[in-house]
């Protein structure tokens, strides 16, 4: 099963992902997790990548359909992978359609998990993150058993810098004005599935189950 998930920044793709990953077997991949942590590494990826990211930015096209492509290449991946936070651009989802295509394979869902702009600032805002494996937790809805501890790994939870509100609200133009249009992109694909992520966390996975059964 190869699933896209699409959706604002904050509308809970990450959060989503992890459980859909348990659940369904796949790997989860993350370009923003993968992104974080050559940042963290001080690769020359990282290093690139950075000066977009603190500022809200996408990262330029050219670094990330390789690095994915490659990624969903590795033996892990035969069965199918979850994709979060890729494509966020028409051209990484044309080019990843070329790829797939080129190998006689396609998804078979997107996912676009829909909330309305003023539910997303304060979950972004409120949003913290695990630096080892990037589970989202947020200080008043879903914060961590220990304060500033990962439930699952022990690692730290943190801010991302790109959280705070100057940052993110450049974030949802950037969404608004190079992400969104995937969504007319996909319709007509029959692949899409608009998913009603105001709610709950557990009601917005049941949604997702049902649909993919
Ligand atoms: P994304 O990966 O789409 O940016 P996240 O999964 O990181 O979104 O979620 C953003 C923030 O909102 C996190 O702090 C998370 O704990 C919180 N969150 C996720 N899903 C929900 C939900 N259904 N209701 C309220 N808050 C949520
Ligand atoms: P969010 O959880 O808010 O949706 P992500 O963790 O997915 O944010 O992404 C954080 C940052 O990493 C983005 O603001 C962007 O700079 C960069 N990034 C992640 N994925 C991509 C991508 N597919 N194309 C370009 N930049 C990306
Ligand atoms: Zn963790």
């Amino acid at each position: 099963m190869r699933i896209v998930l699409l959706g604002p920044p904050g509308a809970g793709k990450g959060t989503q992902a992890v459980r859909i990953a348990e659940k369904y077997a796949v790997p989860h991949i993350s370009t923003g997790d993968i992104f974080r942590a050559n940042v963290k590494e001080g690769t020359p990826l990282g290093l690139k990548a950075k000066e977009y990211m603190t500022k809200g930015l996408l990262v330029p096209d050219e670094l990330v359909c390789d690095l994915v492509e490659d990624r969903v290449s590795k033996e892990d991946c035969a069965n199918g992978y979850l994709l979060d936070g890729f494509p966020r651009t028409v051209f990484q989802a044309e080019h990843f359609d070329a790829f797939l295509k080129a190998k006689g394979e396609e998804i078979d869902y997107v996912l676009d998990i829909e909330v309305a702009e003023e539910q997303l600032l304060p979950r972004m805002i409120g949003r913290r993150v695990c630096r080892n494996c990037g589970k989202p937790y947020h200080v008043d809805f879903f914060p961590p058993k220990v304060e500033g501890v990962c439930d699952v790994c022990g690692g730290e939870v943190y801010q991302r810098d790109d959280d705070r509100e100057e940052t993110v609200k450049n974030r949802f133009r950037v969404y608004q004005e190079q992400t969104a249009p995937l969504i007319e992109y996909y319709t007509g694909s029959g692949k899409l599935a608009p998913i009603d992520g105001a709610k709950g966390q557990d009601e917005v996975f049941g949604e997702i189950c049902a649909l993919l059964g």
